[in-house]
């Protein structure tokens, strides 16, 4: 059936993890997906569910997984991801981040597959370093409100990185900065989703502080292609090339204020502004420093953030209509 093996992807229904369920399907691997539909959706993967290399399995990384027949790539995608999911659900987000990776890195382990954590860019907190290169230790406060993703995903890397060296394992990890594009939840409170549901419903659009923070929007599409070249990148003899985390983002930085005013204008909508608090420990900048996926993947970003939001509009704008009928 499939040329390129089978891959078990934890969060396969959320936003990356469709995405990437698509790709592997388009690649010809043979796809497991496992998601408790906590903050993905089964609409998500709807177009998949009949494939006949795609499987869809609702459960919980977080219980010890058993997977009948040989995988070659295991993912951990899974978790709750922008920060109103991670606050309503701390406890849980802290064992996906702990538990999971344990269960998924044990299940490589027995299957002798190549392993790819999803870390994050929220491992290096509020960053006293900008762009934010991987040697970059970070700045987290371990009993902020945000410590419930942080220190999972700082966890996560450790246990993987433990895994490498003990087990040998063939671990990646990818430290993924803020990504948009269609099959974000309009109500996940991210600033994108957030800014263009505002913005198309003629409601005010919601900067919290005074704007000034940043962000470097990666678009889903070049997300994907970073991530795809890191999974099936071949180790190196020794393999010591990949042997540490990996930054993928778009290093375009641009402020909060600013990126609600290019939406207002993109989606020509005449709503105007309010500044609402800014949120604890909220990170004052954030920018990638790629220089190691591009030398390693040979990988940047293409897609104009314009060009990227005209696409997210577009999605958001269609699901609002079929809602509104
Ligand atoms: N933000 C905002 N208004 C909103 C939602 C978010 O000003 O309605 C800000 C938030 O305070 C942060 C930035 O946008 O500074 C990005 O927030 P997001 O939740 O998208 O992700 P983060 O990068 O903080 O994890």
């Amino acid at each position: 059936m499939s040329s390129r093996g089978r891959a078990f992807i934890s969060g396969g229904a959320g936003f990356l993890g469709s995405h990437l369920c698509d790709r592997l399907i388009a690649e010809d691997f043979e796809v497991l997906c496992l998601d408790n539909l906590l903050t993905g959706t089964r609409e998500n993967i709807r177009h998949l569910l009949d494939h006949p290399r795609f499987q869809f399995v609702e459960g919980d990384v977080t219980v010890p997984i058993d997977i009948a027949g040989p995988l070659r790539h295991v993912l951990h995608f899974g978790s709750p991801a922008s920060p109103k999911d991670y606050l309503r659900y701390p406890i849980h987000t802290l064992k996906v981040g702990a538990l999971g990776t344990h269960h998924t890195l044990g299940l490589a382990k027995a299957k002798g597959a190549a392993y790819l954590l999803a870390s994050s860019s929220e491992v290096y907190g509020d960053p006293q370093v900008s762009p934010q290169p991987e040697s970059y230790w970070g700045h987290v406060n371990p009993v902020g409100v945000r410590s419930v993703y942080d220190e999972a995903k700082r966890f996560g890397e450790a246990l993987a990185t433990a895994y490498r060296n003990t087990h040998r394992l063939d671990v990646r990890i990818a430290r993924i900065f803020n990504t948009y594009g269609p099959r974000m939840r309009a109500d996940d409170g991210r600033a994108i989703p957030t800014f263009i549901e505002q913005a198309l419903r003629g409601q005010p659009l919601t900067v919290y502080g005074d704007g000034s923070q940043t962000r470097s929007f990666c678009f889903v599409s070049d997300m994907i292609e970073g991530l795809f070249r890191l999974l099936t990148r071949p180790a190196a003899p020794g393999g010591t090339d990949l042997a540490a985390p990996v930054n993928l983002g778009n290093p375009e930085e641009m402020s909060m204020r600013a990126l609600a005013e290019l939406i207002t204008s993109l989606t020509r909508s005449g709503s105007p502004i309010v500044f609402e608090p800014l949120p604890p420990d909220d990170p004052r900048v954030r920018r990638p420093d790629i220089t190691r996926a591009t030398r390693l993947l040979g990988w940047t970003p293409g897609v104009a953030l314009t060009d990227g939001l005209a696409t997210t509009i577009e999605f958001f704008r269609q699901r609002l209509g079929a809602g509104a009928r």
